[in-house]
């Protein structure tokens, strides 16, 4: 059945796992789709008066849907178009939220434009990129994002948010954190400088660009990052089975140093990987552990198979549907991750999706 409002189709029981790159999950008690401002609005009026909660989806790609479905109002972000106006010498791109995020990157790029280089490949939408600060490479969206504009459910009006308005922090921002579910993401706007010189910082991209002799430019940046995600089974292809998934499956935690010194003194005279992160609230040091390091020593190893899901034979901290896999198959094989690193290591991780039920 279906419900018509004023400008919108409100479908019932429509099943999510094919709105999902885990194609895993039960059906959205509503759906609907947002065209256009006045749907988001609708939508939410919608939702009030049912008395359900409303969730705004954008590409799936970092999304994990209970086998039960969602009781709520799902409303699929598709928003389109892309305007640009000049700077000085840096160009505001306003992308409304439902735009492909690996096309506007090209987008960018083609027109010169640096900031996102690194951020090529990602799957999703560019309205999902300010929720979790999305970041690759040594760039995230907070060190570009100019304004974010929201429908605030709260205040039922539309807000325009500037980056020290969205509590931007390593994969976090309002969105996902204090104030989740509160604002539906619209349009973002972005500054990125033309005749930026590319971000080439990470070990796996200096190494590329050296094998393949490449010179420093920001397409040979973005192409590189595609080929390197690839090889990582991190490009969302049909043919590719692992990556029917959703990316990282967990955060990369950030410890305290005290923490880093133990496990590596466990390790010695063995080098353990850490990087730098910003310090506590109390001026504490931490650093930050790469956690496909932490689930290898505990013994979870890329191809790991668990019944219907596994871990990606490319990449360790991707956990895969290898077919017909349920949610609760997932679960499963997180929590049995998360026990056995905390188990060896003392450190408890976090997983990096969405969670919807
Ligand atoms: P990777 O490049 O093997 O890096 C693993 C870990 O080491 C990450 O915590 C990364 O930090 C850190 N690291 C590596 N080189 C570093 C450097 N030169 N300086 C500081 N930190 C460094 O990771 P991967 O799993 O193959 O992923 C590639 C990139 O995609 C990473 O940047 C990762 O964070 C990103 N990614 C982002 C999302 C997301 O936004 N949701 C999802 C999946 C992957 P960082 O995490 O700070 O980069």
């Amino acid at each position: 059945m279906y419900l018509k409002g004023a400008a919108m189709e409100f479908q019932e029981n429509v099943p999510l796992a094919p709105y999902t790159t885990f194609g895993i999950g039960g059906p959205a008690r509503w759906f609907a789709e947002a065209r256009s401002e006045g749907d988001l609005v609708e939508a939410a009026a919608f939702a009030r008066e049912a008395g359900l909660p409303l969730f705004a989806l954008g590409g799936g790609s970092n999304l994990l849907v209970s086998d039960q479905g969602y009781r709520g109002v799902v409303l699929r972000i598709a928003l389109a178009g892309i305007e640009e106006e000049r700077r000085g010498s840096s160009l505001i791109f306003s992308v409304a939220a439902g735009e492909d995020w690996d096309a506007f990157v090209d987008h960018a790029v083609a027109k010169d434009c640096g900031g996102i280089e690194c951020l090529a490949g990602i799957p999703g939408t560019a309205g999902g990129t300010p929720v979790q600060n999305v970041g690759a490479y040594g760039q995230e969206v907070a060190q570009t994002i100019h304004m974010v504009r929201a429908f605030d459910q709260m205040q039922s009006d539309f807000v325009d948010l500037a980056p020290e308005q969205c509590g931007f922090s390593y994969r976090r921002s309002r969105f996902n954190s204090f104030d989740a579910g509160r604002f539906l993401v619209c349009r973002v706007d972005f500054s990125l400088e033309q005749g930026r010189a590319p971000s080439i910082e990470y070990e796996d991209l200096i190494r590329y660009f050296k094998e393949h002799n490449l010179s420093c430019t920001l397409g040979a940046t973005s192409r590189a990052v595609r080929v390197i995600r690839k090889s990582k089974g991190m490009v969302i292809s049909p043919s590719d089975p692992d990556s029917r998934s959703a990316g990282s499956f967990f955060k990369n935690p950030i410890v305290a140093m005290g923490v880093y010194e133990r496990i590596a003194a466990g390790f010695s005279p063995a080098p353990v990987p850490h990087y730098p992160a910003p310090a506590d609230d109390t001026g504490r040091a931490r650093v930050k552990l790469p956690a496909a390091w932490l689930l290898e020593k505990a013994g979870f190893h890329r191809g790991l198979i668990r019944g219907r899901a596994g871990i990606s034979s490319r990449h360790t901290l991707a956990l895969i549907n290898r077919g017909d896999a349920l949610a609760a198959d997932i679960l499963r094989l997180r929590d049995e991750i998360i026990a056995g690193v905390e188990e060896q290591f003392n450190v408890r991780l976090e997983a990096e999706p969405v969670w919807l039920e």
